[in-house]
């Protein structure tokens, strides 16, 4: 049994208001695949360059990620991005997008990742993200992640991508821009009627949301004094979130099952905003995620007898 990924395998130059890294090994797949490295045994599956060195090999191995379907292209050049984020790390401003080696990049699935039970396809092109699905077709349960850019410039490969997938993780505004709905809930709503069995909405520092057919669910954001570096926070949600699902293998994936994963979506994100790109989910320890699910549970234990009202 595996989780296989498709995304970005990058480096980026991050700016936020507490320093700055140059280049840091990044990437949706890379912060996917350290977080669900804590569940089950990982493929991330995308093209690198010559630049891509040891040490980032090392890293994306982490908890035993399997990087055979990582593709090295002889004297190409590993995916770039390039982000600042504003004084109260609420925006973000992107520099620069170089795709390099992604622009001609085909995905041939091993077999090994082909026969995953689980499959996420992280935030990359859109008919990428659609080639790698239709490889993977006894997969049990799909999510995906993509962004507001593959909104804008490829719309029509994105739709036929959802509908073919059976979860869609998004950040609130996107899933709005996506149908053109004014709230969140008519967004997800509408996706629903796509044929998704769930919709995820990313709200930031505010948490994220759950909808499907049997109900909706929220969590807050774990609460942090400090956050460092929010890039990667959703694709280590999603690494926890969807790293849960393919944990339970012998469970029904329906909303309570979805429910359980958001606190380790949310408990992983946490983590990862505490120190610059994958330095913090690198060295997180089993541990130290149960602990704070655990917190998680405690802090939003919502227990009221009921009251007998006036009126
Ligand atoms: P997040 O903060 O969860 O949105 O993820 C940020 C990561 O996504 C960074 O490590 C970037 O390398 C990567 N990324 C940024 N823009 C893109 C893009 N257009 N396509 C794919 N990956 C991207």
């Amino acid at each position: 049994m595996s989780l296989t990924v498709v995304g970005s395998i990058a480096f980026d130059a991050v700016k936020t208001p507490f320093g700055a890294r140059e280049r840091m090994l990044g990437g949706a797949a890379t912060h996917f695949s350290l977080a669900a490295s804590f569940f089950d045994e990982v493929r991330p599956v995308g093209p690198v360059g010559d630049d891509f060195g040891p040490e980032d090999w090392e890293v994306l191995q982490t908890r035993g990620t399997i990087t055979d379907d990582v593709e090295h292209v002889p004297g190409g050049k590993t995916f770039f991005w390039a982000g600042e984020y504003s004084d109260n790390l609420n925006e973000r401003l992107t520099h620069a997008t170089d795709l390099n080696v992604f622009e001609t990049f085909e995905p041939k699935l091993s077999p090994a990742a082909q026969d995953c039970d689980v499959l996420f396809l992280a935030n990359i092109q859109p008919e990428l993200q659609l080639g790698v699905r239709e490889q993977c077709d006894r997969a049990r349960f799909v999510a995906m992640d993509s962004m507001n850019f593959w909104i804008d410039s490829a719309r029509e490969a994105l739709e036929r991508t959802i509908r073919s997938v059976d979860c869609l993780i998004l950040n609130d505004e996107e899933l709005e821009q996506l149908t053109g709905r004014p709230t969140t809930v008519a967004a997800a709503e509408e996706l629903l009627s796509w044929g998704l069995r769930a919709v995820v909405a990313k709200q930031g520092k505010y948490g994220a949301a759950l909808f499907s057919e049997d109900g909706f669910f929220a969590l807050p954001a774990y609460p942090l004094a400090e956050v460092i570096d929010p890039t990667g926070a959703g694709d280590s949600f999603a690494g926890g979130f969807v790293g849960y699902v393919a944990a339970q293998r012998d469970e029904a994936i329906d909303h309570d099952l979805l429910a359980r994963a958001m606190a380790y979506g949310t408990a992983l994100a946490s983590y990862n905003v505490e120190e610059f790109g994958t330095e913090r989910v690198a060295r997180l320890t089993a541990d130290e995620v149960a602990a704070r699910v655990a917190d998680l549970q405690r802090m939003t234990r919502f227990d009221l007898a009921p009251l007998t009202l006036r009126g």
